[in-house]
């Protein structure tokens, strides 16, 4: 097996013999790199093998950012953001002695008292409160339109989430939370996420109903989950 097939990407599998104990998968830069013991040989071999791209497969559905090794989202001045139906520009700067921030013909000021570090914890949380506020009255908005025209489920709250491992999720009560990175991956990739997280009000699970659910929605579902896991993971936010 040279291949590894996860969301309709391929990605090539390396297979290393190493001297270590243990067996076990990982991915760096795109490529599925799996460590076998050289004592682990033939049939056995093959088996292991098999194992561990089952079970990397699995963890890459629960949570891709995670395993494909994407650091948390950092936004950054001049920074373009969008979501269906509004862009933001970001403007960034260090000024006064609080935090603040305001919308305007387009731009998201932000002002970082100059007490704090630009790229400390607080000035980080401070910009993605910022950005969330900004974008979630339109992207609620947007979510609850998508879920009158196309599932007419009774929606929960919408949110805006951040330092999640996967670009959206949807719980029993049907609350969806969208990841904040997706503001920095445009549209394209917003709605698809929110259309798979309405298709979970209707079923909780990735069975072939559900998936059904999401083409009827969003026909070219597959193109973007592609370009999402191409290219948007790889967009540092
Ligand atoms: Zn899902």
């Amino acid at each position: 097996m040279d291949r590894l097939t996860f969301n309709g990407v391929e990605l090539p599998v390396r297979i290393l013999e190493t001297g270590n104990r243990n067996a076990y998968a990982r991915i760096r830069d795109m490529e599925v790199i799996i460590s076998v013991p050289r004592r682990i040989k033939g049939e056995k071999r093959d088996d292991v093998v098999s194992k561990l791209s089952e079970s990397l497969k699995r963890s890459l559905e629960r949570s891709p950012g995670k395993m494909l090794g994407f650091s948390r989202e950092r936004f950054r001045d001049g920074q373009e953001l969008a979501a269906p139906g509004l862009s933001l520009k970001l403007s960034i700067s260090q000024c006064g002695k609080r935090f603040s921030s305001s919308v305007r013909e387009g731009v998201l000021a932000i002002w970082v008292p100059e007490s704090e570090r630009m790229d400390g914890s607080k000035a980080s949380s401070y910009m993605h409160m910022a950005v969330s506020r900004a974008f979630l009255p339109s992207v609620s908005a947007y979510v609850e339109r998508l879920n009158a025209e196309r599932f007419g489920s009774r929606l929960g709250r919408v949110r805006i989430g951040r330092g999640m491992t996967t670009l959206g999720s949807c719980d029993s009560f049907n609350n969806i939370t969208l990841n904040s990175r997706l503001f920095a991956m445009g549209p394209y990739a917003l709605e698809y996420v929110a259309v798979h997280e309405l298709a979970h009000t209707r079923f909780h699970n990735h069975s072939k109903r559900f998936w059904g659910e999401v083409e009827r929605a969003l026909p070219d579902y597959r193109e973007r989950k592609v370009w999402i896991f191409r290219e948007g993971w790889r967009l540092e936010a």
